[in-house]
């Protein structure tokens, strides 16, 4: 039975890579930090948190004696590196926290890896926020970093070492450039999640009004579920790499806006430009959306668009869900959330 460590078990792309190795008989260790309310609401809800073959485990990303440990202890067959303060607004209020368990808590799993056994397979979730300045359209494994937020420079950190270790130790580390993914388990900071959300609270009376910041940024967004099946992937074939995951579509906020409000059935006209601008739906005439400049960032990634060719031809990896069809199901379950009151 092959046996895998995933860092970062609270998150959306842990829950659905864990509901997949053990589908695939793995026996899967996902990695939490402790904190007073640890909340693992999205394995309870795939349902695979009280799956015999998946054990939780305490793991702190900055604490490098606790990486040796839990490696000694388990002797991983793979490591899928999770976990990270993920959210890029954050991180221009958080830097050094961002560095530290963004960037170097990858070089402390590499670095227990090659000290303990050099054959476990290494997984780093690194992410399209690393091409950040446009240098190329659409982006592919060659096009140059110029990350915009602390979040992409430590990404960009825990990519590069990634690469050092496979280059300087013959690690099998692998680095996964993947565009946004979304899906019912995103987190609500982001902006695909607070849009659906505050639609189903719209749909239901709830709220009346949803404040964005950047309506302009484009994206290439994808469905979390079949991205981590690209991760799974990777660590599959014989020669560790790196490999972008990504639609190869790109929409703005505000096409993602209209396509949230388009699954209740609104229409919504847009009027004036940046902080100016409003969504108004087109039958009533009521204000749904308001720009508030405080949801700016310092720095924006203005466009993002992924070539996946190599993931294709290597992988035999290819997203299938559309955005419409990943919205409509984000929507939907919003909807049902908060009808049966859910927080999450
Ligand atoms: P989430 O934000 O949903 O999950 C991040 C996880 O990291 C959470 O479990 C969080 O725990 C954990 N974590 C944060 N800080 C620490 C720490 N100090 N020690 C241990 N664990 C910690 O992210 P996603 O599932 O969306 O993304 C997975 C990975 O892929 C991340 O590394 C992200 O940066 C990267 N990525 C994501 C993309 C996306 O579009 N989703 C795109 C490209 C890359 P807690 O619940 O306690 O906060
Ligand atoms: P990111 O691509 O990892 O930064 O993912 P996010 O979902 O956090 O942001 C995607 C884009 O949406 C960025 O360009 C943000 O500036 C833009 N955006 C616009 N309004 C908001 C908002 O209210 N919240 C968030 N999170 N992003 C917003």
């Amino acid at each position: 039975m092959k046996k895998a460590i995933i860092t970062g078990i609270t998150g959306q792309d842990a829950a659905y890579l864990a509901e997949l190795l053990l589908d695939k008989g793995y026996k899967v260790y996902g990695t939490y930090r402790r904190t007073s309310s640890t909340n693992f609401w999205r394995i309870e809800e795939l349902a695979v948190d009280q799956h015999p073959n998946l054990t939780l485990l305490e793991y702190d990303l900055i604490d490098l004696s606790s990486a040796y440990r839990i490696i000694s202890e388990i002797e991983p067959d793979e490591i899928y590196n999770l976990a990270a303060q993920s959210f890029v607004g954050v991180s221009f209020t958080q830097p050094i926290a961002t560095a530290q368990i963004t960037g170097i808590g990858a070089m402390n799993l590499l670095e227990a890896i090659r000290s303990i056994n050099p054959k476990i397979k290494f997984y780093q979730a690194s992410t399209s926020e690393m091409f950040g300045k446009v240098h190329a359209i659409p982006q592919n494994e060659d096009t140059p970093f110029h990350p915009r937020s602390p979040y992409g420079v430590a990404k960009v950190f825990a990519h590069w070492a990634t690469l050092n270790y496979q280059e300087s130790y013959g690690l099998f580390a692998t680095s996964g450039i993947l565009f946004n993914h979304e899906s019912p388990l995103r987190g609500k900071e982001f902006v695909t999640r607070k849009i659906t959300d505050a639609v189903a609270k719209i749909h239901l009376g709830k709220q009346d009004l949803l404040e964005l910041g950047n309506m302009d940024a484009k994206r290439d967004w994808g469905y979390a579920k079949e991205y981590v099946d690209g991760m799974y992937r990777m660590l599959q074939i014989d020669e560790p790499g790196t490999f972008v995951l990504a639609t190869n579509q790109t929409q703005t906020v505000r096409d993602f806006v209209s396509l949230a409000f388009n699954a209740i059935d609104v229409n919504l006209e847009w009027k004036g430009k940046e902080e100016n601008e409003i969504g108004i739906d087109a039958n009533t005439g009521k204000t749904l959306i308001k720009v508030n400049p405080k949801f700016y960032r310092p720095a924006e990634v203005d466009l993002l668009i992924g070539d996946a060719s190599k993931a294709n031809d290597k992988l035999e990896w290819k997203p299938k869900t559309t955005l419409k069809e990943l919205c409509d199901m984000m929507v939907k379950k919003d909807i049902e959330r908060n009808e049966n009151g859910s927080t999450f």
